[in-house]
This record gives structure tokens, C-alpha cells and sequence, in this order.
């Protein structure tokens, strides 16, 4: 680590002032858990470290008749147990739960966590000089992109790795920012923009702005929330893909609906158009019906037995079916039970997909052969070779012990042994399913 001068302010006007408008001279640190281990790999070499935390204040969380106000130096673990979080904004709450280790949480502030830096590796290592330190190419598109942004990239891909932002924009909380000209408020959502618009990691804050405060807006009445998170590492990891999602109802119809996405874009990325169909829809009436307007289509994830006993029910849905993993049909006797039953017949009457996945997930045989679910597979795709779809199944989530990726996909060899059915089920069929193009 490059030796640096430990500034010590005590107010935020003096912070300012320390920080200055060149990074290179000095950075911001709150809690460290990101920028310790970035001066430390020497990806920041600042002259200055300006400390906030002795600046009094901005640890608390407060309740007011506005809503709630949570300074920057609020750690993760208090905004995760704070009893009005809970019961107010929990989706807050479980997303500053699901953000890395205990120690992570302990140490980690919220300002810290909204201002993170991007995790992709090439940007964490200090031999690429990638564009977001002022390089002329993106390691991330020709390289190892495998947890990089599906949606919004470009010219760099790197996922926002916050939790916690997601959540708050959800509730339409705002930021209080002071910086070398003057205090301002913003949507917190304004306070992230697309690499193609800014370079700035993401973020809009101009050079020395400092983030004092996150306010959230009193909650909607009947607003219920929540945030899923989708990790490869069960103890501890970022985002492959969450969602924090704030619903209100009204006469029992959706009146309110907010959905952000963390882990697959350069920002918390809003998923306006899901909102708008939430908008409106009864508890009572099928989304699906909403789901087909949109072209989007109904996947099914359950056991076999579950779907033979709701036959009447898939039957009337208003929109594409695909039922995932073989339809988790249990082995042995895969072939002769109720569930292959029932989806026989709804591929009989069209719009009923198959993905043909998850070989591991009710075979019996197992591994390396999966011989049990052969004749499954070669039934469904003897039905309607035309609606059938491979799927990797990759990070196998279910899975402790992951299987062999490549054992897999040679099973479609046995499944399919037609190579025009495979390009099939590989190429034309996904097309058709998921509007991709063809012309690959
Ligand atoms: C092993 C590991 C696992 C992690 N897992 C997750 C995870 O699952 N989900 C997740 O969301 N995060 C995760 N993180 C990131 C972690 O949550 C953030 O690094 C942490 O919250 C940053 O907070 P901090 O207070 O330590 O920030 P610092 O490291 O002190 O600062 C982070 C950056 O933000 C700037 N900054 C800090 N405060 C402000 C402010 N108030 N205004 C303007 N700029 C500011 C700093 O200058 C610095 O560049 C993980 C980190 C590690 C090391
Ligand atoms: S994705 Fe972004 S951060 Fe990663 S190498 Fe490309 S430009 Fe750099």
C-alpha cells in the first residue's frame, strides 16, 4: 500500500474541503471494506485519505413525520435490525442482511455501499487498465465476462454489485449531497447512470461530492415489500440477480408497484415494464393473462405429482407454459406417473414448452449417465420436437456438489441423436421461445 496523510475532519464542509476534486490527491473512506483493499492492490493510490467517520452525526437513523432519515454512516447491520426498517421498508432490511459477512456488515456503511466501486476483476486487478480507469478498452467484453451486466452494458459491463441501492429506490428514497459547490437533493436512482452516458463507476456524483444522507419517503399505506437475491456462494457473495419489489394494493388491485434489479446491469436497474403490467392486476385474476399480453410466457417449477393436481388450473392459463427441468418428474416410472400425464396432454393442445434440463434433479441413475431420464426426454421430444428447449442449468443452485457441465450438455446426444432435432432444440426453438435471432 502507498503511504498516505490520514485526514481527520470534523464537520462535512471540512471534508469537503480535504477531499478536494482530484482522487489522485484524496479519497473518501467510511468503513473501508471497499477502499482499503483497493489501496491496498494499489488500484487507488491517493496522496490523502479523508476520514468520515469523525465527522459527528451521520450514524443515526430517524424517524420523522416525512419518513425516515438514515446518515451515510449508518452500518449495513443497523439498517438490517433497525425496528423501523423492519416493519416499514423491509426490503431495506433484508437487503443490507444479504450484503457479504457479519464483519462486512459491521464495518460497512451505507454511503459506502451505495458508492462502491465496480467488482469486476479486471477493474480490481492493477495491471488492466480497463475504461473505467481512463484506458482504452473493456477486458470484461473480450475476456472472462461470466458475472458481467446482461442488461444496460456498454462500453463497459461491469454488475452493480449493491444490495442495498435496489431496495431503496425502490421506495423512491433520495440522497443529500454536499460538495465543493453546495448541498443538493436527488432521486437516488438520478444518482446512477449508464457507462454510455459517464465513466464514473456508475455514478453521477461529480469530483468531492460526499453522500450525507439517504432519506426515504413514508411508505404508501398497505405497502408490503421484499429483495431476493440470487447468490452463487451460499455464505457469502454478491448478486447474480435480485430483486427488491414494493408492492401497494388498493381494493385489493395493485395501486403502486416499484421493481429494481441488483447484480445485472452498471446501475440498480428499474424494471419499468414489469411494473407497469403489475399495475392495476387483482390478486384474484391471473397475471398470466398480463404475461401473454406482453409476449412473456408462465414457467413451471414443480414436482410432478403438484402439476397433475392443477391440470384444470394450467389448463385455463391464458399464456405459454414451460415447464422447466424434464417437468421434475419422479424416477422411476417417470413415464407411466400423473405428471407426464397432464403435460402430455397440454402439449397435445399447443403452447406448452419443455426445457429439457436438469438431467441431475429427479434422476435416480445419476451421474455420468442420467440413463433414467433418457427415454423421458426422447418421449417429450417425439411430441413436439418443435417446443422443446436445452437449458444449461448453470450455477446448478440446488446443487452442493455441482455436476459436470459438460456431461450434460453431451446428454442431449443421447436425448436427441438427430442433429436437425438438436439444431432444433438449440437454435430455432430458443429463438422462437425467447424472440432471439436466428441469424447466429
Ligand atoms: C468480501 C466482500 C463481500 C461483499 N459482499 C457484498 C454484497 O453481497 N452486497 C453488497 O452490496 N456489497 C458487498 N460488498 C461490498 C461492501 O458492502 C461495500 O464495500 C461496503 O458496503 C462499502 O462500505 P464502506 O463503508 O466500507 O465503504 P468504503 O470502502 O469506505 O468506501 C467505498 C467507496 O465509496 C466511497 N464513499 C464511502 N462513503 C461515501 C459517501 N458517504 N459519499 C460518497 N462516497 C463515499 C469511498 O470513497 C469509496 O470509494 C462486499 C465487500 C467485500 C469485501
Ligand atoms: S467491464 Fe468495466 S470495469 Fe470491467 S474491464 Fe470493462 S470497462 Fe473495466
Amino acid at each position: 500500500m502507498k503511504q498516505f496523510v490520514l485526514e481527520n475532519p470534523t464537520s462535512l464542509n471540512e471534508a469537503v474541503e480535504l477531499l478536494g476534486t482530484d482522487p489522485a490527491q484524496a479519497q473518501l473512506l467510511a468503513g473501508g471494506m471497499d477502499l482499503l483493499g483497493r489501496l491496498k492492490k494499489r488500484i487507488d493510490t491517493p496522496a490523502r485519505v479523508v476520514n468520515l467517520q469523525s465527522v459527528p452525526g451521520l450514524a443515526s437513523i430517524r424517524e420523522n413525520a416525512g419518513g425516515l432519515s438514515l446518515g451515510a454512516l449508518v452500518t449495513l447491520t443497523d439498517l438490517a435490525e433497525n425496528p423501523v426498517v423492519l416493519a416499514k421498508y423491509r426490503a431495506v432490511a433484508e437487503a443490507a442482511k444479504s450484503v457479504g459477512s457479519v464483519q462486512i456488515r459491521n464495518a460497512g456503511t451505507l454511503g459506502g455501499n451505495l458508492c462502491q466501486r465496480p467488482r469486476c476483476w479486471y477493474f480490481r486487478h492493477r495491471n488492466y487498465v480497463c475504461l473505467q480507469k481512463n484506458g482504452t478498452e473493456c477486458f470484461g467484453q473480450v475476456g472472462e465476462s461470466r458475472y458481467h451486466a446482461i442488461l444496460g452494458g456498454g462500453p463497459c459491463f461491469f454488475a452493480h454489485p449493491s444490495d442495498v441501492a435496489p431496495a431503496l429506490i425502490a421506495f423512491d428514497a433520495t440522497v443529500r449531497v454536499v460538495g465543493p459547490k453546495g448541498e443538493r437533493t436527488a432521486s437516488l436512482e438520478s444518482m446512477y447512470c449508464l457507462p454510455s452516458v459517464k465513466m464514473g463507476y456508475g455514478l453521477t456524483l461529480e469530483p468531492g461530492e460526499i453522500v450525507a444522507e439517504v432519506r426515504l419517503p413514508a411508505p404508501r399505506p398497505g405497502a408490503r415489500s421484499t429483495y431476493v437475491k440470487f447468490k452463487e456462494k451460499p455464505s457469502f457473495d454478491f448478486s447474480i440477480a435480485g430483486v427488491a419489489a414494493v408492492i401497494a394494493l388498493e381494493n385489493g388491485q395493485v395501486a403502486h408497484a416499484r421493481l429494481a434489479l441488483s447484480g445485472v446491469a452498471p446501475i440498480p436497474w428499474r424494471a419499468a415494464e414489469a411494473e407497469k403490467a403489475l399495475l392495476g392486476a387483482k390478486l384474484d385474476e391471473p397475471l398470466a393473462r398480463r404475461v401473454n399480453d406482453l409476449g412473456w410466457h408462465v414457467q413451471i417449477h414443480m414436482k410432478g405429482e403438484q402439476i397433475a393436481a392443477i391440470e384444470d388450473l394450467l389448463l385455463r392459463v391464458p399464456a405459454p407454459l414451460v415447464f422447466d427441468h424434464l417437468g421434475r418428474l419422479a424416477q422411476p416410472g417417470a413415464l407411466e406417473g400423473a405428471g407426464f400425464k397432464t403435460i402430455s396432454r397440454l402439449i397435445d393442445k399447443g403452447r406448452t414448452w419443455v426445457k429439457l434440463s436438469g438431467a441431475y434433479q429427479e434422476s435416480k441413475v445419476g451421474p455420468p449417465s442420467y440413463s433414467d431420464t433418457v427415454p423421458l426426454a426422447r418421449a417429450y421430444i417425439k411430441a413436439a420436437p418443435e417446443r422443446m428447449v436445452w437449458a444449461s442449468d448453470w450455477p446448478h443452485p440446488t446443487e452442493k456438489v455441482k455436476p459436470d457441465d459438460a456431461v450434460l450438455f453431451d446428454l442431449l446426444g443421447e436425448w436427441a441423436p438427430d442433429p436437425v432435432t438438436r439444431r432444433l432444440i438449440l437454435v430455432q426453438n430458443p429463438a422462437t421461445l425467447y424472440g432471439f435471432p436466428t441469424s447466429v
